[in-house]
């Protein structure tokens, strides 16, 4: 994929942090944040919602389709929880939250979660689940596990992200 700019994507379980984030580097960099979880309610990308999971059963080639489009040129920050299911060329970097197992906690219960998803969310966080997902779906050199524990935390990632692409633009330049 040939792009002015670069893609990223902001994954990570649950609570971690990937919208807030996402929102920051967006202000920061002028990249546009893209909510994933967003557009498949609004778009109605789903198959129908599954009440004991508390989730959403993705129509994943709609979403696809959809998100092609609007990558094609880069510039994005993409925040999803799960990364598996996006095509490996999309991305130029890839970020996966991480937190602490009380900071997490703490975040639940604004979320509106019943105790099975807590606890759903608590286990893949501890299994480091989207961790070894991203490792196996993305090249090694991509991705990149940063701590969100505090607003400090978030603060440095978000600074990073201005770096990094600094210097991507400057190897990417033509
Ligand atoms: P996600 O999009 O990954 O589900 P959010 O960005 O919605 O997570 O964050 C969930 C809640 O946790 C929000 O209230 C947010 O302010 C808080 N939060 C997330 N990351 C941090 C952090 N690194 N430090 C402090 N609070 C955080
Ligand atoms: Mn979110």
């Amino acid at each position: 994929m040939d792009r002015s700019l670069p893609n990223i994507l902001v994954t990570g379980t649950p609570g971690t942090g990937k919208t807030t984030t996402s929102e920051m580097i967006a202000e920061a960099t002028g990249l546009e944040h893209v909510n994933v979880g967003d557009i498949v309610k609004s778009k109605q990308l789903h198959e129908g919602y599954l009440e004991e999971f508390d989730t959403h059963v993705l129509d994943e080639d709609k979403l696809l389709d959809e998100l092609e489009e609007m990558l094609k040129d880069g510039g994005k920050v993409v925040d999803f929880h799960t990364c598996e299911i996006f095509p490996e060329r999309w991305f130029d970097l890839v970020l996966v939250l991480r937190a602490d197992t009380s900071s997490l906690y703490d975040r639940m219960p604004c979320r509106g979660y019943n105790k099975r998803k807590i606890d759903e969310n608590m286990e893949c966080e501890i299994m480091q689940v989207v961790l070894e997902t991203a490792h196996e779906s993305y090249a090694p050199e991509i991705v990149v596990e940063l701590p969100s524990n505090t607003v400090d935390d978030m603060e440095s990632n978000v600074d990073r992200v201005k770096q990094w692409l600094e210097a991507w633009k400057v190897n990417n330049s033509k």
